[in-house]
């Protein structure tokens, strides 16, 4: 029996979190083999870790993979009818057991590691490294939360004048309903939910329809650590489900991810009905993510960055770079080198430790990028050979004349290309910022001062500077954008849980 009693669960965070190795970070414990291969994987592995991957590889293959079927429920009303009468008890909890239970589901996911990993492999097409990824993210986020939730969400006493108390307390909202997409369908999903439970509320959790298999099992896990089965709750289905479940005047709050289009659809159901309480909308959505490239730039560094940045998960991040805007005078030498380094992409079968790029999630998303890649066809500047079997879209390259040309995200391995003259440096920035989208970009310069005026004018959530622009890291980079690209608060950062939290206020004549 893995569950603990709440001695146990209460039994000393610190020593615990002391006991994982390899911590980057003191409340975030990362342990370093799986840092290491998560941040490392794609062109240019190094031995050690491939024979770390090899591992995890053998990990897949001998997991014993359970919860086959998502043991959802259908009925939306019924569940958050639950969802509404598990509040009470769970509101009621002590924020320390709340926060020892995400702990706790932290350490269980850690232990299923393996089994985790094939269900993303299987059920995503996840490479291992993506897969490894995403179980090091779900525990982050957990223990990043648990961190957070102790400090942050604790009561503040306030001054006030003599003879008066001032408390702030923060309490749960009620049921939140939490929906997630199928692109990191257990660390998405997952954060999602610790982030709603630690604040105190209850959850209504519904995964994308491409992935229930990883997240009915998260849903177990959760259980298991000490969530009470009527505080988390799993609903399956596709958007009509979701649309249901946001309209049901009983939710108290929605945090979602996944399309503009769908937030909109979302916050447009929350006002509709005259009578419902006001609730906030955590949306976190796409982007049409730029990376400048100026001609101080280190052109292997750009070349492994681009390549990570726009074909890595093939291109299923809202993180990934879209547009790559090159400094003419470098432009003809950088798109050399860019086809050169995409000739030894390993696209195929994501079970294969040496695959770099795996399938995209199903066929209308394969159809839809396959349509838009041969309508471009013209302008394609490099594309790569891919298995015939299998839902694998060919990296590619497409030129575009100006940057405005690029008017939506594709969210697949479907990079764009734009060149600007020395001294647009601003204007281009600008015309980025216009697309309305404001998640991620990039920028590679040696020039301090151009990584000033990039961060000064980009209306971006998460700017990287010299790096590649994927693949945030809990605690460090907190994620998330503005504008077109979500509402924030960010993802793995310190201000996250309190939106979950309704703030109250007592004060007393003492
Ligand atoms: N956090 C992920 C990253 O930085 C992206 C999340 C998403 O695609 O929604 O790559």
């Amino acid at each position: 029996d893995e569950r603990l009693s709440d001695e146990q669960l209460l039994a000393d965070p610190a020593e615990k979190i002391a006991a994982v190795r390899g911590s980057r970070h003191p409340s975030i414990p990362l342990p370093a083999d799986l840092f290491g291969a998560a941040r490392k994987n794609s062109i240019g592995i190094d031995l050690q870790d491939r024979e770390i991957l090899a591992g995890v590889a053998s990990d897949i293959r001998h997991a014993r993979v359970t919860g086959q079927e998502a043991q959802g429920h259908d009925d939306v009303a019924g569940v958050v009818t639950r969802a509404v009468s598990g509040f009470a008890g769970w509101s009621a909890t002590p924020l320390a057991k709340r926060a020892a239970i995400l702990e706790r589901l932290a350490d269980l996911l850690e232990a299923h590691r393996g089994e985790l990993m094939a269900i993303a492999v299987q059920e995503a097409g996840k490479t291992i490294p993506d897969a490894l990824g995403e179980v090091r993210e779900a525990v982050d986020f957990c223990r990043y939360y648990a961190v957070q939730a102790r400090t942050g969400l604790a009561p503040v006493e306030l001054p006030g004048p003599t003879g008066e108390r001032n408390v702030l307390r923060h309490e749960g909202r009620g049921a939140w309903a939490c929906i997630a997409p199928w692109n990191f369908p257990l660390a998405i999903f997952l954060g999602q939910v610790a982030a709603a439970l630690v604040a105190g509320n209850s959850v209504v959790a519904k995964p994308a329809p491409q992935t229930p298999r990883i997240a009915a099992r998260a849903v177990e896990l959760a259980h298991l650590a000490g969530v009470p089965a009527d505080a988390l709750l799993l609903l399956t289905g596709g958007p009509d489900t979701g649309a249901a479940l946001v309209a049901d005047a009983r939710i108290a709050g929605v945090a979602f991810t996944g399309s503009t289009a769908t937030a909109r659809r979302i916050a447009r159901s929350l006002l509709e009905e005259e009578s419902r309480p006001l609730v906030p909308l955590i949306a976190e959505t796409g982007g049409i993510n730029a990376m400048l490239v100026d001609s101080t730039a280190l052109p292997e560094q750009v070349v492994a960055d681009v390549v990570t940045s726009a074909f890595r998960s093939a291109g299923q991040r809202c993180s990934a770079l879209r547009l790559l805007l090159l400094q003419e005078d470098i432009a003809g030498r950088t798109l050399e080198m860019l086809a050169g380094a995409m000739d030894t992409l390993v696209v195929g079968d994501p079970a294969d430790p040496a695959t770099d790029i795996g399938p995209v999630i199903d066929r209308p998303a394969y159809d839809r990028l396959m349509a838009y890649r041969e309508s471009m066809r013209a302008n394609w500047v490099k594309t790569v050979e891919v298995p015939r079997q299998g839902l694998f879209v060919p990296p590619t390259v497409i030129r575009l004349g100006a940057i405005e040309e690029l008017r939506q995200e594709w969210f697949g391995p479907i990079l764009h290309v734009a060149t600007w003259e020395a001294g647009a440096l601003d204007e281009t920035v600008a015309r980025v910022n216009a697309s309305g989208f404001g998640l991620t970009m990039g920028l590679h310069s040696r020039i301090a001062r151009a990584a000033e005026t990039v961060e000064a004018l980009a209306r971006v959530g998460n700017l990287y500077v010299n790096r590649s622009m994927i693949g945030a890291i809990v605690g460090s980079q907190p994620f998330g954008g503005e504008g077109l690209s979500g509402t924030g608060p960010k993802a793995g950062g310190p201000n996250y849980l309190h939106r979950f939290a309704a703030e109250r206020v007592t004060s007393t004549d003492t």
